[in-house]
């Protein structure tokens, strides 16, 4: 099964796929992860996207492509993944859709996670990631058990560059005019599932299971 995680920055995305993958086994695989370990890296990936990452524009749809495609066809990918922030664009849309139509697979739902702005802003600046796995903690909602330590791995945490009120801002028009498309076209092609990403962490992904059919509980979600 392949799925796609869509909502603005700070919906939830990262923290639900993370949660995804242990209960489904299928692979989270977050295009925005990858980069930040590149530019901590300083890989040549690294320093071409690094600026993007900064400003908060999107990388070009030609490296974002080829470095996620590569991504899945690795045989950890080989059950199935969980795509969180990609595609962003509907031509990397088309691109995961090839790609997959290749391997006579497809994208079986889109997970929508929808939550107020004024919401996101404060989750989005709250934000500490882990410097070594990822993980992201809230230091409102969601904090680590010792102050700046990853309680997964022990791990450093930072404020990530871009998670800064006004680069945040500017996130949410780029995704407004580019990624929000995707939205109708997913519809379109009746994959999308909305899910009211405010509440507690746990009633979320009980939502977003039961979008996927994938927990038993009965209880109603809103379907395209
Ligand atoms: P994220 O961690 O998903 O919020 O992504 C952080 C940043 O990485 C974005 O603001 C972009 O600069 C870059 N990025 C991540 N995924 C993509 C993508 N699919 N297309 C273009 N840029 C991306």
């Amino acid at each position: 099964m392949n799925v796609i995680l869509l909502g603005m920055p700070g919906a939830g995305k990262g923290t639900q796929a993370a949660i995804l993958e242990k209960r489904t086994g299928m692979k989270h695989v977050a295009s925005g992860d990858m980069f930040r370990t590149a530019v901590n890296n300083g890989t040549p990936l690294g320093l071409l996207a690094k600026q993007y990452l900064d400003n908060g524009e999107l990388v070009p749809d030609d490296v974002v492509i080829g470095m996620v495609l590569e991504r899945i066809s690795q045989p950890d990918c080989a059950n199935g993944v969980i795509f969180d922030g990609f595609p962003r664009t509907p031509e990397q849309a088309r691109a995961l859709e090839e790609a997959l139509r290749g391997r006579g697979q497809r994208i079986d739902a889109v997970l929508l996670l929808t939550v107020p702005e004024e919401v996101l802003i404060q989750r989005v600046v709250g934000r500490r990631t882990c410097r070594n796995c990822q993980a992201a903690y809230n230091i409102y909602y969601f904090p680590p058990e010792q102050e700046g330590v990853c309680n997964r791995c022990g791990g450093d945490l930072y404020q990530r560059s871009d998670d800064t009120v006004e680069t945040v801002k500017h996130r949410l028009e780029v995704y407004a005019a580019q990624t929000s498309p995707l939205i109708d076209y997913y519809r379109a092609q009746v994959l999308l599932h909305e899910i009211e990403g405010t509440g507690e962490i746990d009633s979320v992904t009980q939502k977003l299971l039961q979008a996927l059919k994938m927990d038993n509980q009965v209880e109603t979600t809103t379907e395209a």
